[in-house]
Order: C-alpha cells, then sequence, then structure tokens
C-alpha cells in the first residue's frame, strides 16, 4: 500500500482562487478592499523570504499589502508606536508582526498590542481564549491549514482518534482546539509525553509539530492513518546546501498511512493561503459585513 499524498500546493491554489474570489465581490458590492499590514523586524532572511511571499499572495487575492520593516535595534516603545497606529488605520483589517523578534524585544507585549480584531495571526489571548472556549474567533494560520488539508481526505473528523504532538501556542494548543470543534478525540503530546510510539499507534490522525527531522518513525503508525506534517527542518547536504524534511520519516509512513502531506508541498503552503482567509474574514467583521464565503 502507498499512501495518498496530500498536495498542499493544489489545495493552497484552490483556496486563494476563493479568497480572490470573495475579495472581488466585498469590492464590487461593498467598496472594501481588505488590507494586511505586515511588520518585519531586522533581516533574519528567512523571516524576509516569509514576508515577500505574504506580500505577493495578498497583492495577488487583490486585498492591499501594507510592510513596515524596522531596525533590528528599534525600541519596544517604537514598535509599540507602530502597532498602534496600524491599529487605528481603517485601511488596515489585518496586523501580523514577524516572529520571531529580535533579541530584546518582549514579543509578548507585541502580541498583546495587536488590536484583537486584526490579529490574522490569531496569537492575542483573547482570540486563544475564545478559540479554546468554543467561540468565533480568529485562530492561527497552521492549524487551521492542517484541518483543511485533513478534510481534504475526511468530510467528517467526528468520533476519529487525533494525535497532536507537540504543544506551542502557534500550532500545538490551537491545532487541538480546532480539533475538538470537529468533534475529533483528541491526545496532545510533548516532551514529557511517555511512550509516544503507542499513543501514535492508537490514532487515525496523526499531526506532528515538533521540530525534530524524522522523529515520528512509520513503524509507530496505525496502518491507515492520516498524517499531517507540520515540521520544517533543515537538513545539511554533502554539497554545503541543505534540504528540508519533516518530523515525519516519510518515505517509511508513505508504506503504512493512508494519506500523508509531503514536506516541502504540504502544510506551509497552506499557511500563508489562510492568512489571507483571516484578514478576509477580519476585514467583514470590521466593517460589520456577513462572514465570507470561505
Ligand atoms: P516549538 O518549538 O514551539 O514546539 C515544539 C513542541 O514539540 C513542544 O511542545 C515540545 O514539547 C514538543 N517536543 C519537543 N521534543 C519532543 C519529543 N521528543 N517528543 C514529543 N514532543 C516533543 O515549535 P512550533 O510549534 O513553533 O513548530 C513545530 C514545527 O513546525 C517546527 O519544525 C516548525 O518549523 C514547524 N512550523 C511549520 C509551519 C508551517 O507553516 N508549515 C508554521 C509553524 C511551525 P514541550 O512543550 O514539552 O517542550
Amino acid at each position: 500500500m502507498t499512501a495518498k499524498i496530500i498536495d498542499g500546493k493544489i489545495i493552497a491554489a484552490e483556496l486563494r482562487g476563493r479568497v480572490a474570489d470573495e475579495v472581488a465581490r466585498v469590492k464590487r458590492e461593498h467598496q472594501l478592499v481588505p488590507g494586511l499590514a505586515v511588520v518585519l523586524v531586522g533581516n533574519d532572511p528567512a523571516s524576509e523570504v516569509y514576508v515577500r511571499s505574504k506580500h505577493t499572495q495578498t497583492q495577488a487575492a487583490g486585498m492591499a499589502s501594507f510592510e513596515h520593516k524596522l531596525p533590528a535595534d528599534v525600541s519596544q516603545s517604537d514598535l509599540l508606536a507602530l502597532v498602534a497606529r496600524l491599529n487605528r488605520d481603517p485601511a488596515v483589517h489585518g496586523i501580523l508582526v514577524q516572529l520571531p523578534l529580535p533579541k530584546g524585544l518582549n514579543t509578548e507585549a507585541v502580541i498583546n498590542a495587536i488590536d484583537p480584531a486584526k490579529d490574522v495571526d490569531g496569537l492575542h489571548p483573547n482570540n486563544a481564549g475564545r478559540l479554546a472556549g468554543g467561540f468565533e474567533a480568529l485562530s492561527p494560520c497552521t492549524p487551521l491549514g492542517c484541518i483543511i488539508l485533513t478534510k481534504s481526505v475526511h468530510a467528517s473528523l467526528e468520533g476519529m482518534n487525533a494525535i497532536v504532538i507537540g504543544r506551542s501556542n502557534l500550532v500545538g494548543r490551537p491545532l487541538v482546539q480546532l480539533l475538538l470543534n470537529e468533534n475529533a478525540t483528541v491526545t496532545i503530546a510533548h516532551s514529557r509525553s511517555r511512550d509516544l510510539p503507542g499513543l501514535v499507534k492508537r490514532a487515525d490522525l496523526v499531526y506532528a509539530a515538533v521540530g525534530k527531522p524524522e522523529m515520528v518513525r512509520g513503524d509507530w503508525l496505525k496502518p491507515g492513518a492520516t498524517v499531517i506534517d507540520v515540521g520544517i527542518n533543515r537538513i545539511p547536504k554533502d554539497d554545503g546546501k541543505t534540504r528540508l524534511v519533516g518530523d515525519v520519516a516519510y518515505q517509511e509512513a508513505l508504506a503504512v498511512a493512508g494519506a500523508i502531506t509531503p514536506v516541502p508541498g504540504g502544510v506551509g503552503q497552506m499557511t500563508v493561503a489562510c492568512l489571507l482567509v483571516n484578514t478576509l474574514r477580519a476585514a467583514c467583521a470590521i466593517t460589520g459585513l456577513p462572514k465570507p464565503a470561505v
């Protein structure tokens, strides 16, 4: 048996297309142009690549994209002043401060300063709390993407056993809440969990968000399980370059799983597409329009 490969590229492109259609509709019917502001502090090369990709995809969806680049030695108060300005700006419906911030800046204070209605990364405690309470919320983009990828295989997740490996605020914890909203039965595992292979063996749905290359082995999996690999790990190659691998031993898992996301070309593709979804939803909510059809 070889697992079905869940193609994040195709699913993300389809989602971006639906966002673009809805953006065109709200422009036409309500003269609303959703706007996303991205704040990049310093010049971390990986962050610069992510920010460029967000900018390109935001514009391609027909939204306004505002980029703010600040030097790595910007003061906390100047960064907070920019966030306050974006909070007040009516052309901005989504604010994303690219993480990680350079040392010396207080990430928690910056996240807390973002207007929760514009918090398209879903990291503000108001949104995290609302999500945990089962209320309508802006949810973090990567977990949203994981759910969409899973639903490309299973129309309903009701009653399925899911395991989420990793409990970060960015991925693991919100993913657990989204799975609960889908009526899955969820186990959350982390570095102190005992017998991880045994826990994984019981799961119909496996989410690996650890940051450890190929940690989840093929023989841990229940035959036929759906595997969503969130991990992005850079492994050095002999020629001095690097290659990307996930948190799951992909070749081994292919022989056991029912469906699996590749790395690259899986979850990573979905994160920016879901950021566009969140920006559109935020724009509609802020301006009093009904929730968009995406
Ligand atoms: P964090 O480092 O914040 O969290 C890692 C989690 O893994 C922690 O909860 C940690 O447990 C757990 N963990 C560490 N070692 C083990 C172990 N041996 N067994 C079980 N659990 C373990 O990472 P993130 O959640 O931010 O990211 C996870 C991965 O996902 C990374 O590879 C990252 O690059 C990738 N990522 C990909 C995105 C995408 O768009 N595809 C977006 C965001 C992240 P504990 O809490 O006990 O320390």
